[in-house]
């Protein structure tokens, strides 16, 4: 296959070309490739590499999603590659259930890498090939956390790559003696800005030996604090498009469909969001794909379960950013593709010999978010009815070419 009028992003700038995908890998890239061979016309729209989505929970062996749809998901949502999170039914807490999980990961198209849920009773074990391993500093499922943040100061001086989810718990618990838990915004107040940069803090004061990735930063204080601890230790930083676009003064009219760990924000955070990747506090964006059953997120607030569905709108709401010139074309790119791919080691360069693994995107394309048009089996948004501009149109998995989502708008 010739995939013929590219624009394609190599070693950082824009270049016309034509790539030829053989065998599942990146045959020839070339000005013009004139041999004869299945072409299709990509009419000059930017192909990047392999789009990345650090942070989703696809759900394995559950009806919400499972790796079948959750692959179909990705790729439709021009996502190359994802990694999944261990707070699964039962949690990925043992090398057994790791390495089963990954069994049926590499079943899919998708490229599906898994991260190790860390305990406080496995956290010295090392499995080979978790892509990161996960603290939570606030429950998730059954022993999936970090209750005793005493311990912390032990596990972060291993020498190991580590994804936090940065909410404190003894904030959490004050809050719920100061707050009821009865409005969406109660949500949101109960697990405020202080929760996570409480936890940031906790984190970096008893950070040594290990590397930290910071999954969906939400706050201004968080960012200030991130600024300057990068300087010192090995920390990266994540945000999530929700937390760069709607804020909590939407929860009401959200419902459930706003309700998100940590939870949506205030303006000023969206502006040191945007600040953040701008100055390159942030690193990356991640969606935190988490797709529960609509019926779920149509429930009460305190029976509502947090997380909304995002592989397919990442790409969209990132290049978005770009056509409002919030942030570099350039800079969008990095984010979702460049960036991710050093920080968690994946090889998806454009290069002759390496796997084909690319994302075609149509950054004039304009449409609104319809989650009718979504792969994944939780149907629904809170983007919903937004215009965007900049759409995939093509992703390229391992040699393999599918259509994405911005085709059939
Ligand atoms: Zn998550």
């Amino acid at each position: 296959m010739i995939l013929k009028n590219c624009r394609i992003y190599l070693n950082n700038n824009f270049v016309s070309g034509e790539i030829k995908i053989e065998d599942g890998k990146i045959k020839r890239i070339a000005k013009i490739i004139n041999e004869d061979d299945k072409k299709v016309d990509l009419k000059n729209n930017l192909v990047v590499p392999g789009v990345i989505d650090a942070h989703v929970h696809l759900r394995w062996r559950s009806k919400k999603e499972g790796f079948k749809s959750g692959s179909l998901a990705g790729i439709n949502g021009g996502v190359c590659f994802v990694i999944d999170m261990p707070n699964d039914s039962p949690p990925i807490t043992n090398k057994n259930l790791f390495y089963k999980k990954l069994d049926d990961a590499k079943k899919e198209k998708l490229n599906i890498y898994l991260n190790y849920g860390v305990t406080e009773k496995n956290y010295k074990e090392n499995v080979e090939d978790a892509k990161a391993y996960k603290i939570f500093m606030v429950k998730s499922v059954g022993e999936l956390y970090i209750n005793d943040y005493t311990l912390l100061k032990d596990i972060l001086s291993l020498n190991k790559f580590y994804c936090v989810h940065a909410e404190h718990k003894d904030i959490i618990n004050e809050n719920l003696k100061k707050y009821s838990y009865n409005s969406w915004l109660s949500h949101c107040l109960i697990r405020d800005n202080r929760a996570e940069y409480e936890a940031v803090k906790e984190i970096i004061k008893n950070l040594t030996n290990a590397k930290v990735h910071f999954c969906h930063i939400s706050t201004k204080e968080s960012i200030n604090i991130l600024k300057d601890a990068k300087k010192n230790f090995k920390i990266t930083v994540e945000v999530t498009p929700h937390h760069l676009y709607l804020t909590k003064d939407k929860a009401e009219m959200l419902k459930g469909f706003g309700k998100v760990n940590p939870p949506l924000r205030d303006k000023e955070d969206i502006i040191s969001l945007i600040n953040g990747i701008n100055n390159g506090v942030v690193d990356i964006i991640a969606s935190d794909h988490a797709p529960h059953l609509i019926e779920e997120k149509l429930k009460d607030v305190n029976e509502c379960p947090s997380g909304i569905p995002g592989l397919e709108t990442l790409v969209p709401l990132t290049i978005n950013l770009a056509n409002k010139n919030l942030i570099s074309l350039e800079k969008a790119i990095s984010l979702i593709s460049l960036n991710p791919a050093k920080i968690f080691n994946i090889d998806n360069e454009i290069k002759e010999g390496n796997v084909a693994n690319l994302t075609v995107i149509d950054i004039k394309k304009e449409g609104k978010i319809n989650p009718e048009l979504f792969e994944s089996r939780a149907k629904f948004s809170p983007f919903e009815g937004l215009e965007v501009k900049g759409f995939p149109v093509y992703t390229v998995v391992n040699g393999e070419l599918f259509e994405a989502y911005g085709c059939k708008i």
